[in-house]
């Protein structure tokens, strides 16, 4: 099953609303089935709200997904920086336990002054190794979504992200396809670029590989890749949600497509959901 949502407040929920608690009413209103909560710049969200939101988006029949804070980077060469990458996750899923949600976004890595191989092989075995500390504490029903990433110097490659999935079932892609199209120079127009990728994480996957979770945004970019999230009034940089949503259809994708749009979250998120069911 396909469900369309913004991630956070778009310029036109904050005009008139102030609160998450606004945002389940917010969402039934246009006809979107999820949310993504960000946990942005630390989490700081209280259990005793995590539960009140939690009741009102399941009263609303939405699906919530959070996105762990940014400052984890498990290529990290330091010990005491990956417990506190293991720490922002632990105090996520904590949260998410109340929220009701299960889909766990997150960035890997970013290559600092490593290699390539050197960055990625750290982010792997520290990723490896952090399924065996939410074992070993009791996590239940969580699903770990690493994300595929749009500049040159972070972890998450579309090769990179298939592999990190191979380490566990409870690890699956977030596909930030905006992400994978200023990473490549604009790679992503036809049909077949697209299926490409879902090629990539079949052939690592297997059977598993159409269920992930999905970011989708207009972004531009530079030599370097990602600058910045645009709307979908921008017609230069891309990628269209188009030949998406036929790709999308074609290998039975089961995701929450997530608008990470510039302000039109909402707005870009029934486009593509329009999109979706008329292709
Ligand atoms: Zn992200």
């Amino acid at each position: 099953m396909i469900k369309f949502g913004p991630s956070g407040f778009c310029e036109e929920f904050s005009l008139t609303n102030k609160s998450t608690e606004e945002m389940p009413k917010w969402l039934l209103n246009h006809n979107l089935k999820c949310y993504e909560l960000s946990f942005t710049n630390g989490v700081r969200l209280s259990f005793e709200t995590a539960e009140k939101y939690g009741k009102l988006f399941s009263d609303a029949n939405i699906e919530v997904s959070v996105h762990a804070p940014y400052y984890i980077n498990f290529a990290n060469p330091d010990p005491l920086m990956i417990e506190k990458s293991n720490g922002y996750i632990i105090e996520s899923l904590k949260r998410m336990e109340k929220l009701g949600a299960t889909k766990l976004i997150f960035h890997p890595g970013t290559q600092m002054k490593m290699t390539r191989d050197e960055a990625f092989n750290n982010t792997y075995n520290n990723i490896k190794n952090l399924i065996n500390v939410l074992d070993e504490q009791g996590f239940k029903n969580y699903i770990l979504c690493p994300e595929t990433m749009g500049k040159h110097g972070q972890i998450g490659t579309v090769e990179e992200i298939a592999k990190i999935c191979t380490i566990d079932e409870r690890i699956i892609p977030t596909i930030d396809f905006g992400h994978v199209n200023s990473f490549n120079q604009g790679s992503l127009k036809t049909e077949e670029d697209f299926a490409k990728i879902f090629e990539t994480f079949k052939s690592y996957l297997g059977d598993r590989f159409n269920k992930v979770h999905i970011h989708f945004s207009k972004i531009e970019y530079g030599k370097k890749g990602e600058i910045k999230h645009l709307t979908f009034d921008d017609s230069v940089y891309g990628p269209e949600f188009e030949p998406l949503a036929k790709v999308l259809k074609k290998y039975n994708v089961e995701a929450c497509v997530i608008s990470e749009s510039a302000g039109t979250q909402t707005k870009d998120a029934c486009t593509m959901q329009n999109i979706y069911h008329s292709v």
